[in-house]
């Protein structure tokens, strides 16, 4: 079939430009001519216009929405002083009031930041200084990980070693990759609503303490080797959007306590209250060593993330031989990104309390009637999430088409077709995305 004529920059952008995961020769990408409050206008390969909900916000970041009037003006101001310089020697005001409002907001106590370009590389920086942990306390050996199956952590090579082994891209680097110590994925759980408005979560009591015997067994034989446990806190991602019982965040940390660990919990996507939690890690009520976060952090503007870690790391680090952490991006700590970032924060800290659960709220009644569909395999929302699981997998293309006639963006994966909105969606703004989704499902997979 010939490709359609409809959008030249398409065209233009086809077997030049690099996707994620995507061939070069795959389909055409719709076109984004511009976007605004929640809205995205894109034109698709047919030529057709299309105004849609962004039911993704970029990737998750896009909290606030695009062209928020706050963020604009972070950036704007940031930009008319300078918008680079070198973090080698110099500091500036956007890093530290950054790191000052982190470390204030994390949950436990931390001490020390480091800022990272990208949420990949901050996983990168937080197994790096495991490693110098743990040799500054005489174990120089620890040098593998402890996580669990159906991870994500990113595409660099050692946040690809943490990966689930299956689902990840080990079997495309055979032999290149670090060997980690896997432990099962953690059976899945519910986060219900009383009648009284509290939350309760359930899960297979059964299965979970075998998982937490499974973890136990397995940490016990490793020790010598383990630097530290890596995991995404009761919501993993991109490797499913799979949700698990805060309790095994609380083994995890126990058995990390029990074999001198650090946890390193992968907030990059769950933090700035995604999940119904300022951080996820909240749920479980586990303060961590080590914090990644990234994604929300900007609000979706600029690239940055940043590792957090206690005041014991910090301090071990600094006794060691080397006494700096070993890394040190060019574009470390980039101040208009840290300007854009001090604002998001300030926002999520304002808002999200009400709108995460009014979202989730909404979008739990919407996706509901999905569940009714013989091609869906599980419905669940978890804070401003919302999955929808099919029983076989989603056919991304008409999927994605079906939904932008509903006026709503997807990007489905494998079996999954999801979205986690942008903070500042309108009840009615969600109706249009449940609606989407469940219309899209229907009309493809129905
Ligand atoms: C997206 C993501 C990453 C990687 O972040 P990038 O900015 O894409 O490098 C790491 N961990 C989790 C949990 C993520 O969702």
């Amino acid at each position: 079939m010939p490709d359609p004529v409809g959008s030249p920059l398409a065209a233009r952008d086809r077997g030049l430009v690099w996707h994620p995961y995507a061939p070069l020769d795959g389909p055409q990408p719709y076109a984004v001519e511009g976007a605004s409050g929640v809205h995205l206008t894109v034109t698709a390969p047919d030529g057709s216009q299309h105004e849609a909900v962004d039911a993704m916000a970029s990737w998750w970041c896009a909290v606030h929405g695009y062209r928020n009037p706050v963020l604009d003006a972070a950036a704007h101001d940031q930009l008319d002083r300078f918008s680079h310089v070198m973090f080698g020697g110099l500091t500036h005001e956007p890093a530290v009031s950054l790191a000052e409002r982190l470390t204030a907001i994390a949950p436990g106590p931390m001490s020390h930041v480091f800022f990272a370009d990208s949420g990949s590389v901050s996983v990168e920086v937080a197994l790096k200084l495991s490693l110098q942990y743990q040799a500054a306390r005489g174990r120089p050996r620890r040098q593998r990980f402890l996580t669990v199956r159906g991870g994500y952590h990113g595409d660099t090579f050692a946040a690809m070693s943490v990966c689930d082994p299956v689902d990840g891209m080990h079997s495309a680097f055979p032999g290149a990759l670090a060997r980690q110590v896997f432990a099962p994925r953690p059976p899945g759980a519910r986060l219900r609503m009383t009648v009284h408005g509290e939350h309760r979560w359930e899960t297979d009591e059964l299965a979970l303490e075998a998982w937490a015997d499974e973890v136990r067994t397995l940490a016990g034989a490793h020790t010598d080797e383990l630097a530290a446990v890596v995991v995404e806190p009761v919501l993993q991602g991109a490797g499913g959007m799979h949700v698990y019982h805060p309790a095994c965040l609380r083994v995890l940390r126990e058995v990390a306590d029990d074999h001198g660990l650090l946890l390193v919990v992968d907030e990059i996507a769950t933090g700035f209250g995604r999940t119904g939690r300022l951080f996820a890690s909240e749920w479980a009520d586990v303060a961590p060593d080590v914090m990644c976060v990234g994604k929300a952090l900007t609000g979706g503007y600029l690239s940055l993330a940043a590792v957090l870690m206690t005041r014991q790391v910090g301090e071990a680090i600094t006794r060691s031989q080397f006494r700096a952490l070993l890394h040190g991006p060019t574009f470390m700590a980039n101040p208009l990104a840290c300007a854009v970032a001090n604002a998001s924060v300030e926002l999520v800290e304002s808002s999200w309390k009400e709108d995460v659960p009014r979202v989730g709220r909404v979008l739990a009644e919407q996706l509901a009637p999905a569940a009714g569909l013989s091609c869906v395999a599980d419905v669940r929302t978890l804070g401003a999430v919302g999955v929808v699981q099919l029983t076989s997998a989603v056919d991304v293309g008409r999927v994605t088409a079906a939904a932008l006639r509903r006026g709503v963006w997807v990007r489905p994966f494998r079996d999954l077709v999801y979205t986690m909105p942008p903070y500042v969606c309108g009840d009615d703004d969600v109706r249009v995305i449940g609606e989407g989704i469940v219309g899209a499902v229907a009309e493809v997979h129905g």
